[in-house]
């Protein structure tokens, strides 16, 4: 099986490619990546040398080498996890987010259609359906809630889902897509919540907090989600879609709180920033779906996770030091 993984040098897809390298040591693994500012080669350095595996430095814009690549590789299975991620740079700069998310996709798309493929699976985000309010705990997105995204980013990422329901619908590409709650673990860009938190509390910075604080995210540990990735692949339908997430609700603040009381540092660091525009109220997911169908289930309780997130962080310090400024 050959499998090509863009966006590889990021946070999910270099995550995704350890376990996968871990599960199937006889899969071929290629990394498709532009190395932005949020791809990390050194994040790959594990399994660099492998017979099995390869990195391809491309931009899934570029149909003349994606296609190439295609020929040369032949791969049975493509998993997209390239995009611009950051809803702040979307907000100050939308276009790249059209560029790489929606065009990316259908060229990647095209690639498959044309040299044939088992499966092509998109990466997306729970946050194409928008916001869920703080005073009705009952609702929860499910795979029939609908699109109505709210950012740049959460707009191209929806653009994207609904290209790949298109592709499977006319061209009968195998495709399926998963949409994930929020992430965290390690190899995180420390511009997110988590490891900006971290790092500004390992500096004893004042850690900015948006608005009240108040914002509740739905956290899934990162290897819960390759796993998910994984059983979609081997065992759902084309044409699905399927949300993952995992019951982990918390507001920024208690995460931040949480974060702060075991690394032993006082919550005077805390600093209230104005709140980013159109920011989502809730994000949380029914993943009911992919629980009875693919039996899914998240391992990982947040205030583990985050205990083993902060270990990894303080570990590898020379990781993320040298991206902080980026
Ligand atoms: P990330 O920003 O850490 O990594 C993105 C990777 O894509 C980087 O390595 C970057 O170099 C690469 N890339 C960007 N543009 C590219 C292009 N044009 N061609 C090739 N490579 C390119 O992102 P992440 O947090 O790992 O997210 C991965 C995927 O998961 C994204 O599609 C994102 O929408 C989705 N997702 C993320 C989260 C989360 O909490 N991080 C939650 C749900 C879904």
């Amino acid at each position: 099986m050959t499998i090509i993984i863009t966006g590889g040098a990021g946070f999910i897809g270099s995550n995704f490619i350890f376990y996968m390298m871990k599960k199937y040591p006889d899969y071929r693994i290629i990394c498709l990546d532009k190395l932005t500012y949020a791809g990390n080669l050194s994040t790959l350095t594990p399994v660099m040398n492998k017979p099995n595996f390869r990195f391809v430095k491309m931009d899934i814009c570029d149909r003349k080498a994606v296609y190439h690549l295609f020929e040369e590789e032949h791969p049975d299975i493509v998993v997209n996890f390239a995009a611009e991620s950051h809803v702040d740079r979307s907000i100050k700069n939308p276009e790249i987010f059209l560029e790489t998310n929606v065009i990316g996709t259908s060229v990647l798309m095209d690639a498959c259609r044309i040299y044939g493929i088992l499966r092509y699976h998109q990466i997306s985000t729970d946050e194409v359906y928008g916001d869920l309010p703080l005073d009705r705990p009952d609702l929860f997105f499910t795979e029939k809630t609908p699109l109505r995204p709210s950012s740049p980013y959460s707009s191209s990422k929806a653009g994207a889902d609904l290209l790949a329901g298109a592709y499977c619908r006319t061209y009968g590409l195998p495709v399926t897509i998963s949409r994930c709650s929020n992430n965290y673990g390690p190899y995180q860009f420390p511009e997110k919540l988590i490891p900006l938190t971290l790092q500004k509390a390992l500096a004893n910075q004042p850690i900015p907090v948006y608005g009240d604080g108040k914002n509740i995210r739905d956290w899934l540990y990162v290897e819960d989600h390759c796993r998910a990735i994984d059983l979609i692949l081997q065992k759902g339908k084309p044409g699905e879609i399927y949300n993952i997430g995992g019951h982990n609700e918390m507001a920024n603040m208690d995460i931040v709180k949480l974060i702060l009381r075991e690394l032993g540092k006082p919550e005077s660091l805390i600093t209230h920033v104005p709140d980013r525009k159109g920011h989502d109220r809730r994000y949380a997911i029914d993943p009911t779906k992919i629980h009875k169908d693919l039996g899914w289930m998240p391992e990982t309780k947040l205030p583990q996770g985050i205990k083993k997130t902060i270990h990894w962080y303080l570990e590898h310090q020379d990781w993320w030091m040298g991206l902080k400024n980026s």
